[in-house]
């Protein structure tokens, strides 16, 4: 067949094909730590990356690589690299790209998670991140300097659902010669695929969406395999020598699978954050669903999202789906499938109103997760973005009198019978 497939067929069948002992139809679980070499040879050739195959399962797992060839397919990229959580992603998305005293700049709309990685843990490593608001672009090349090596921003951002101008930043990206890392995690390849709009690398939590039903930890990293790291003499481990691979030059011989590479074969390896076999599993089952979800979670999110709007208990809700939303006009460039089910809205009461609306809830659960089939709240202020100063918290769209939903696919008037009753309480 020489017909592109769509991606309602590419999320069943990417990546898996009978397997070819059994012929069982579904991926097996893998569930092995190492494969039996053919002969000295064979085991030369896997190690010297002349021939791909498998070695031990904390490089690659032929469940896991059915993933990360499934995922790779839906974003449009060559290649991707699976990894125990979307925070492990990161760490292996900047990993081929970073030396002690680079920085990335990234947006200050982005996951509680993130801001925490970045702004504090890695600077462990001597890297740092520099935080700009990605709506100002003359800001973010302002932050870009002879030290950055990755801007870094979320398609569609936490918490209130913001839609990000990608061909804006991946236009500026361009300009200065550096990759951007797109993370995709609540818009995932059926709403929004970044590298169409210029993306370099896109990093997933499949803890979210991908899987869809609050099982896994898991993350991914697709190449787009456009990025020329030879062209600024700035990235020396994918091309220069690489020290940890006994001086292999990763772009010189791999082309445009040199990051998806090095990421097996000096990330995995050596850092470790391995996924694993079964979770591999659970995200292959849920991304069968991920279209028809999709659309579910951003019906149910658009009628939720005008019902609150128009309720005086309510004072302003931050979905992109919205017309009064600045983020409207994005929808049908960025994400022509809709705008996600993710957003915020402010309670009328402040904290205290919103602590009380969370506790008055009975079909949204009270969970600091995203992505769920069932619908979730968090009061941002007092939990993920619990750790950032005020300024920060407001920066972020997480201020106090302000709570995030993540729209399950239940019925919407199940849900907004639940938020009525639960504002009731709230606002007596
Ligand atoms: C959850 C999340 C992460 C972190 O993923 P984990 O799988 O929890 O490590 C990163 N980015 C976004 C947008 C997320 O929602």
């Amino acid at each position: 067949m020489t017909r592109t497939l769509a991606f309602d067929t590419l999320q069943i069948h990417a990546g898996a094909k009978p397997d070819p002992a059994t012929g069982a139809r579904q991926v097996p679980i893998y569930q092995t730590t190492a494969y039996v070499f053919r002969d000295a040879d064979h085991a030369a050739m896997l190690f010297n990356l002349q021939e791909v195959g498998y070695i031990y399962s904390r490089l690659t797992n032929p469940t896991v690589s059915a993933l990360a060839e499934r995922v790779a397919a839906l974003e449009g990229g060559v290649g991707a690299v699976c990894c125990s959580s979307g925070h492990a992603a990161q760490i292996m998305a900047l990993f081929p790209l970073m030396q002690p005293g680079c920085n990335v700049v990234a947006a200050t709309k982005l996951y509680g998670g993130t801001i925490q990685q970045f702004g504090n843990t890695i600077r462990k490593f001597g890297w740092s991140a520099k935080f700009v608001d990605f709506d100002d672009l003359a800001a973010v090349e302002a932050a870009v300097d002879e030290n950055t090596r990755a801007i870094f921003c979320e398609s569609i951002a936490n918490p209130g659902g913001y839609i990000t101008d990608l061909d804006a930043v991946s236009a500026l990206a361009d300009r200065v010669g550096l990759p951007l890392i797109v993370d995709n995690t609540t818009a995932t390849p059926y709403l929004c695929r970044p590298i169409e709009h210029g993306a370099t690398l896109v990093v997933h939590s499949a803890t979210k969406y991908l899987t869809g039903n609050g099982t896994v930890t898991g993350g991914i990293v697709v190449d787009s395999g456009k990025f020329d790291w030879s062209a600024s003499g700035k990235f020396p481990s994918l091309a220069a020598p690489e020290p940890a691979y006994h001086g292999l030059n990763f772009h010189a011989a791999l082309g445009g699978m040199a990051f998806t590479f090095h990421s097996i074969a000096v990330g995995l390896r050596d850092l470790g954050m391995t996924m694993n076999p079964q979770g591999a599993h659970y995200t292959l089952l849920g991304i069968e669903t991920l279209s028809l979800r999709m659309e579910r979670h951003v019906a149910n999110a658009g009628k939720i999202a005008a019902w609150l709007e128009k309720d005086p208990r309510v004072d302003h809700v931050t979905y992109a789906g919205l017309r009064s939303s600045p983020y409207h006009s994005r929808v049908a460039r960025i994400c022509p499938r809709g705008a996600g089910a993710l957003f915020t809205f402010a309670v009328k009461g402040g904290y205290d109103a919103c602590v009380k609306l969370v506790n008055g809830l009975q079909l949204f659960s009270h969970v600091a997760n995203l992505g769920d089939t069932r619908s979730l709240v968090i009061h941002s202020a007092s939990t993920t973005h619990r750790q950032l100063s005020p300024e920060q918290q407001v920066a972020a769209g997480a201020a106090p009198n302000v709570v995030r939903l993540s729209i399950g696919i239940e019925d919407a008037d199940d849900l907004i019978a639940d938020l009525d009753q639960a504002l009731a309480k709230a606002t007596a």
